[in-house]
């Protein structure tokens, strides 16, 4: 059946529902190059400003999972769950927990992303280590997870592609903050990568990208997605006020992660690695305690082998910053909070996020933050550490870091990591 893509359009600018046939017929003809841009864009925003509804939500994201490949990793021998963020600063989460659950037994497909805006990626901070290739086959991917367990590696681009293109169009419409296409984004590429479990970890904060309650509605749509097509998904909320751990950016997070797979680093790092482990590993239906794998080193060893089967050398020294500038506490207090976004934006605009899709990133780039919210300061303390490659990127986050430390009399407690659980409705 055909459609007219102005007549969906306007029927969906002024509040109207797609048909199932209409939301097939408008991704597909968009796939094949028969709906052009600008009138993509123009529905884009008509879903920013008028949503789907459950019906017309779950064609659309089955619509994109059908626009390519999906992965099938039913013959491992493990059970498979996967982990995904929608997005923090200093969240290098991930680096520990593929290999961290892995060595618990479960078999874990982390097919990743790039930085997006002020948020990292972890596919740029797995960069930052020599040698190592973000880029697998499918039948590599496979074999990684049978041999070693774990596999960080880019999202190839035979899952759900019409999503690459509808996430560039998004991108650059001012329409990327939108709960149903931010859901469809994330959960149609988890689908299709062939997981049986999934723990999304839903950011709330200043430094997310949904920052208000509207997290829960979004944390619940994605839960119900999976759940819809047959994964076991959790959605576990938790705090991105402040940046998680001390360092923000590339190569300076991987070096933050191998403390905590090392049993060290700091408390909120591990603390969120060993929550989100938990719950992967209450979905697989494995019972083991995830903190052992930290401190008797088997989840470090697991993680080695993951670098080493994608070309990457674990012990080469990651690359360091050539300029460094301290901010230093104008007066004595206490810490009220460390503002993640503006944390993230500094990082970013020092060269460790990108501006444009095809930009570079420097692995050296970053932020370290050397207080934390509740802690007391005396005046001319280091606050807040910047790392760049040249003056120019230097100058960039100092313009952007101003205020982010906030010093006050208040004693204040440390704000809690991990907010509301959302399980899927039985
Ligand atoms: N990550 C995605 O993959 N898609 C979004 O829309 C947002 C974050």
């Amino acid at each position: 059946m055909s459609f007219s893509a102005p007549l969906l359009i306007t029927a969906k600018r002024d509040g109207g529902q797609l048909g199932d046939d209409a939301i097939n017929w408008l991704l597909g003809a968009y796939q094949r190059g028969d709906v052009a841009e600008e009138q993509m864009s123009a529905m884009l925003m008509a879903i920013f400003f008028h949503g789907l509804d459950h019906r017309e939500l779950t064609t659309w994201t089955n619509a994109m999972i059908a626009s390519g490949e999906r992965l099938d990793l039913s013959g491992l021998s493990r059970p498979t769950v996967d982990k995904h963020s929608t997005g923090g600063v200093g969240d290098k989460v991930s680096l520990v927990l593929a290999p961290l659950v892995a060595a618990c037994g479960a078999a874990v497909p982390q097919l990743s992303g790039r930085g997006l805006g002020h948020t990292g990626g972890t596919l740029d901070k797995l960069e930052s280590i020599p040698g190592w290739r973000a880029s697998l086959t499918n039948a590599q991917i496979l074999d990684q997870l049978e041999s070693v367990g774990a596999v960080i590696c880019a999202a190839g681009a035979g899952l759900a592609p019409v999503d690459r293109r509808l996430y560039a169009l998004r991108d650059v419409t001012g329409t990327v903050e939108s709960i149903p296409l931010i859901s469809s984004s994330i959960m149609s590429k988890k689908i299709a990568e062939g997981t049986q479990a999934l723990v999304l970890d839903v950011k709330v904060g200043r430094g997310a990208f949904i920052k208000d309650e509207r997290s829960l509605v979004l944390a619940e749509t994605m839960v119900a997605l999976g759940a819809a097509n047959g994964v076991r998904t959790v959605a576990q909320l938790t705090n991105m006020d402040d940046p998680l751990g001390r360092c923000v950016g590339n190569a300076l997070e991987v070096a933050e992660a191998l403390d905590v797979l090392r049993g060290g680093g700091p408390s909120d790092v591990r603390a969120l690695s060993v929550a989100l482990a938990e719950i992967m590993l209450e979905l697989t239906g494995i019972d083991d305690d995830p903190a052992r794998h930290l401190d008797d080193g088997s989840a470090y060893a697991l993680y080695r082998d993951m670098i080493r089967a994608q070309g990457g050398d674990p012990d080469a020294p990651l690359a360091t910053a050539p300029l460094r500038e301290t901010i230093f506490a104008p007066r004595a207090g206490i810490v009220q909070s460390v503002d993640a976004m503006k944390v993230g934006v500094a990082a970013w605009r020092e060269g460790a996020g990108r501006a444009r899709r095809e930009d570079p990133v420097s692995a050296r780039a970053g932020v370290i933050v050397h207080v934390r919210r509740g802690e007391s300061v005396e005046v001319g303390q280091p606050l807040l550490e910047l790392h760049a490659d040249d003056d120019a990127h230097l100058a960039a986050g100092r313009a952007e870091i101003a205020g982010a430390v906030v010093i006050g009399e208040e004693p204040v407690d440390a704000a809690p990591l991990l907010l509301a659980r959302v399980d899927a409705s039985r």
